[in-house]
């Protein structure tokens, strides 16, 4: 099997030092694999993405002497895919419609019975509000709609998948407790600890979660190379690979680069901007040493 990886950025800011970081290790794995390394560009939250942020990204990378095939991937540009699939998932009454906003969520979670909400990679853990109100209704026989966000039923997903062996991924790397090599989980872990996930978000016709997956299958990504800070939605990602069919790749979720406060660094830290580095006369070279590559 040929090695593919990828490095998916969401054009929403300039890149920075942890994006850097990412995009060198999964280039430099692609280059001792003697394998491929793709560029993706995320940018399905139409909101925030913008045209000079993407281009900056090409130009950033390509200093940093990266190359990749083309055409590039961009997820604008796969909406009816990732439609076909929640219509799929729609069919088989694995999803239903959400109204809920934050603070509703927050304040269900929070009720006094409930103890203290709990933490998913989404944030607070889905109550499951919107569940319990469509429970009654057979949604298969109406389209999916589009102008609500739509929740996986997490439990009803984890028994429509027969094999056990599908709750488990290979991590090559190491998680937030140092988990590492064949990670496995439960169906009661996951609708506990995860709860039912947005797979389209109102207005955008899909979310991270549902487009990443069926973007790494289309791409034949083989190895995953990501931040640590997403190896918890790596479970919501191999259920949906179950449940779609889709292969699941190797994941090496590497450490994040950190502020000197020991912060993660964000999209908005525009101190640690590639761009300012090469403004200042960095070479790529004191990037790599800077991230400690
Ligand atoms: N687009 C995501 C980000 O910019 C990365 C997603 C991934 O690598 O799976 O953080």
């Amino acid at each position: 099997m040929t090695f593919v990886t990828r490095f998916a950025p969401s054009p929403t800011g300039p890149l920075h030092l942890g994006h850097a970081y990412s995009a060198m290790i999964a280039s430099d794995m692609a280059r001792s694999e003697n394998g491929q390394f793709l560029l993706r560009i995320e940018d399905i939250d139409q909101s925030r993405s913008r045209r000079h942020w993407e281009d900056q990204i090409y130009d950033d990378l390509k200093w940093l002497g990266l190359t990749w095939p083309k055409p590039v991937l961009r997820q604008s540009d796969r909406l009816s895919i990732y439609d076909r699939a929640l219509d799929r998932l729609w069919k088989r009454g694995l999803l239903y419609p959400c109204v809920c906003n934050r603070k509703d969520i927050a304040a269900a979670a929070s009720a006094p019975q409930e103890g203290a909400p709990l933490l998913g990679p989404d944030g607070i853990v889905y109550p499951g509000t919107c569940r319990n109100a469509n429970q009654a209704k057979d949604l298969s026989r109406i389209h999916h709609p589009r102008n609500q966000a739509l929740r996986l039923d997490v439990a009803k997903a984890c028994r429509a998948i027969r094999d056990p062996a599908k709750f488990q991924f290979s991590e090559l790397g190491s998680g937030p407790d140092g988990e590492t090599g064949t990670v496995t989980f439960t169906p009661d872990e996951m609708a506990t600890n995860i709860g039912d996930v947005v797979l389209s978000r109102r207005d955008m016709g899909t979310s991270y979660h549902l487009s990443v997956v069926l973007d790494d299958a289309a791409q034949g990504i083989t190895r995953v190379v990501r931040g640590r800070d997403l190896f918890e939605a790596t479970r919501i990602h191999v259920l949906l690979q179950a449940l779609l069919n889709l292969p699941t790749p190797e994941y090496f979720h590497h450490d994040l680069i950190r502020d000197d406060a020991g912060k993660r660094l964000a999209k908005r830290d525009d101190a640690r901007a590639i761009s300012k580095y090469r403004a200042e006369g960095a070479s790529p070279a004191d990037i790599r040493h800077m991230v400690g590559l």
